[in-house]
């Protein structure tokens, strides 16, 4: 059995919460499942690497460089944190973990997965922690997959590797009719197609970057969305 969670920037924004997903993860190694972690950058990283650099007008390929170090942070702090939970673990960068991208900076396009090192890693019995966002491109350069882009991160290697589970771990416990942070009578879906959460994409939902979907749904693959405060039961997202 192999399970795939991802943890949004809110579920990874202080060590208590790392700490919660890593016992989350620990405790599902444990029964003999193998178990992929991406992460997202801490809370508002992103944004504030995208504002502090914005003077200096960076170009495209530096910009990406730049901003997936957010993610990485977060790998390692996840890895580190299963191990103080006495699991072994290793952080993996997108290119470590062989996700290879097209070449449009800011908004790479997954085009494949070498997923010999990730293989390896839970072959011996590793958790993997994987940067979500990031991929290498065709020349060998860093890119970025747009905002949002770790849940494609998530479910690019569920696909590619054949995972049991995809879930989608974020702060709210699914999805909603419409943003419910906004909207205290927003009705939650148990199911939902991926048309029609696509349609809620394109309506302005963020809860899921819109190309997770698509490759989801190009593979018949599951999603959960459903929230890291309190592991319930949350969204599926399928045919
Ligand atoms: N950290 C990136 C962003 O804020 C990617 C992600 O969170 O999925 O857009
Ligand atoms: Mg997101």
């Amino acid at each position: 059995m192999l399970i795939v969670q991802k943890y949004g920037g809110s579920s990874v924004a202080s060590l208590d919460r790392i700490r919660s997903a890593a016992r989350r993860a620990v405790a599902l190694a444990r029964q003999g499942v193998q178990v992929v972690l991406v992460v997202s950058a801490q809370g508002d990283t992103t944004d504030e690497l995208i504002a502090a650099a914005a003077d200096l007008a960076p170009s495209p390929r530096e910009m990406d460089a730049y901003v997936s170090t957010g993610e990485q942070l977060s790998a390692g702090l996840m890895a580190m944190a299963i191990q103080a939970q006495g699991y072994p673990a290793v952080s993996l960068t997108g290119w470590q973990a062989g996700i290879r991208t097209d070449g449009v900076h800011g908004n790479a396009r997954i085009m494949a997965l070498e997923g010999d090192r990730l293989r390896r890693e839970l072959a011996a019995g590793r958790i993997a922690v994987v940067a979500g966002f990031q991929g290498l491109g065709p020349d060998g350069d860093v890119t970025t997959l747009g905002r949002g882009g770790s849940d494609t991160t998530a479910v690019a290697l569920a696909a590619f590797l054949n995972a049991d589970a995809c879930q989608i771990f974020t702060d709210v416990d699914g999805v909603y009719d419409r943003d419910p942070r906004r909207f205290p009578d927003a009705r939650r879906f148990d199911r939902i197609s991926y048309d029609r959460m696509l349609a809620l994409i394109r309506e302005g939902a963020q809860v899921l970057h819109d190309r997770s979907v698509e490759l989801a749904r190009d593979h018949g693959l599951t999603v959960e969305v459903l929230s890291s405060f309190t592991g319930a039961p949350g969204t599926i997202v399928g045919p």
